[in-house]
């Protein structure tokens, strides 16, 4: 639980030194409580301070880490609602395969893991894990298909059985790529414990019912192992929406440790829709891994977009550097277009001109992320902001052209850019980005 300003000063030495920069040892302790500060700044603060400040400071959800260099984050969270500040690590996606599948299926799964990227505002969205199901009952089969896996789709693995043999046969495929083994009772999890700490693998363990589940992970916690995900059964959308609810309400506004976990989650093969929306429930409501049964880009594709506004901080929107970007391969000569930095506009407006064939220049001043209305309506996008713009970043030295096109919705602004600069010309553009093919064949190509 995060400390008050109160409680830490009762932590700092109470000298008033000021070496710590602030006059006295409260002010220090309220920048430390609003995370303007760190303990380091105090150069006499005890060990016993620094250790409970770090603990404190420790997110509810643990953080887990994935993958061969460790780049695939789960858990962090330090709110139950995203307008609260931001959720932090996206919801983890992985496809499962199953070693009862057909040869053909799972070399098709394995491959679309593989190749499928899915662009959305600059960001390239992947597949990030394979879940490897032995559902043969055969250890040799799940060991072979999870070595297929990791070679064919080059993927940190989650492997699930029901047989803690199987499961140690399995791991050995997974040698430094930091995966996740399932537990498939409560008691299996100590018996796993040393196989995962081996390979540096976390563990995803389960229970009856959550006291159960809250009491293997105390056990584990206790031993000092938090690599630890929850797997919790439940047995409808209902039930499982509930559980996750109290779940992350004990980590987060109770500070309850045992259950301070990110969450692992099988979506159940089944309807398309169905599963969309149960993997989607996921997403919005504190999914940490989830893995859907099968293979589907056009289910990954509205799932992944979903999870990247979900996850997107609402107190700072998307955003692009400011910036002259060219499309394609401008000349001195070529059209400029002006627009915000706001990731979606940016790519949509690019992405427009681009289709068109042309090459162009787009201007990009900086106005906070906001798109082009809500820039406009805040002082950011405006004559005076978009022609120092130009001056200053010595764009107008680089081109001939002495033609801008300005978005539709700020028509209002083009004579006084015109005024503010000399010797351009100012167009007005469509409104919306997807009319200006035609707007450029009309008045820019033509
Ligand atoms: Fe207090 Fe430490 Fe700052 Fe000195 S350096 S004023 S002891 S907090």
């Amino acid at each position: 639980m995060a400390l008050t300003g109160l409680q830490i000063q009762k932590l700092l030495p109470g000298t008033n030194c000021k070496e710590c920069g602030s006059n006295t040892c409260l002010a220090f302790a309220m920048k430390l409580a609003a995370k303007k500060a760190d303990i380091s700044g105090c150069p006499s603060a005890s060990d016993e301070a620094r250790e409970a400040l770090g603990l404190a400071n420790e997110p509810p959800v643990k953080t887990l880490a994935f993958g061969p260099d460790k780049s695939i984050l789960a858990g962090g969270d330090l709110v139950l609602y995203r307008h609260d500040k931001t959720f932090v690590n996206r919801t983890v996606m992985a496809v499962a395969v199953r070693d009862t599948d057909p040869e053909g299926e799972i070399d098709r799964t394995l491959a679309g893991v593989r190749d499928y990227v899915l662009e959305r505002v600059g960001e390239r969205l992947t597949v990030q894990m394979v879940a490897v199901e032995n559902l043969s009952g055969d250890p040799r089969a799940f060991a072979d298909l999870a070595a297929k896996a990791v070679k064919a789709a080059g993927r940190p693995l989650i492997l699930k059985s029901e047989s803690v043999t199987a499961l140690k046969l399995a791991a050995e495929a997974m040698g430094g790529m930091h995966g996740i083994i399932c537990a498939p009772a409560p008691e299996a999890a100590a018996e796993l414990l040393a196989l995962a700490k081996e390979g540096d693998h976390a563990l995803a363990v389960t229970g009856p019912d959550l006291d159960a589940l809250a009491g293997v992970a105390a056990k584990l916690r206790d031993q000092g192992f938090m690599n630890l995900l929850l797997n919790f059964r439940t047995h409808s959308a209902a039930e499982r929406f509930q559980t996750g609810t109290i779940v992350r309400r004990a980590a987060v506004r109770d500070g309850y440790k045992p259950l301070g976990f990110p969450f692992l989650r099988f979506i159940d093969a089944g309807d398309v829709m169905d599963e969309t929306v149960d993997a989607l429930t996921e997403i919005t409501r504190y999914g940490g891994v989830t893995v859907l049964p099968s293979f589907d880009p056009a289910q990954l594709a509205a799932l992944l977009t979903l999870r990247l506004n979900i996850f997107t901080d609402p107190q700072k929107p998307i955003q692009v550097e400011p910036g002259v970007y060219p499309i394609g391969e401008p000349t001195p000569a070529s059209a400029v277009f002006v627009t915000t930095n706001f990731s979606l506009t940016y790519f949509i407006v690019s992405g427009e001109i681009e289709n068109c064939g042309i090459s162009a220049w787009l201007v990009v001043p900086e106005c906070e992320g906001m798109s082009v209305l809500t820039a406009w309506a805040a002082g950011k996008f405006s004559a005076a902001s978009i022609s120092s713009f130009i001056k200053e970043s010595g764009f107008e030295g680089q081109v001939k052209t002495r033609t801008i096109v300005i978005p539709g919705y700020v028509s209002g602004i083009s004579g006084e850019l015109e005024d503010s600069l000399p010797g351009w010309r100012v167009i007005v553009g469509p409104e919306e980005a997807s009319d200006l093919e035609g707007f450029i064949k009309t008045f820019v190509a033509g």
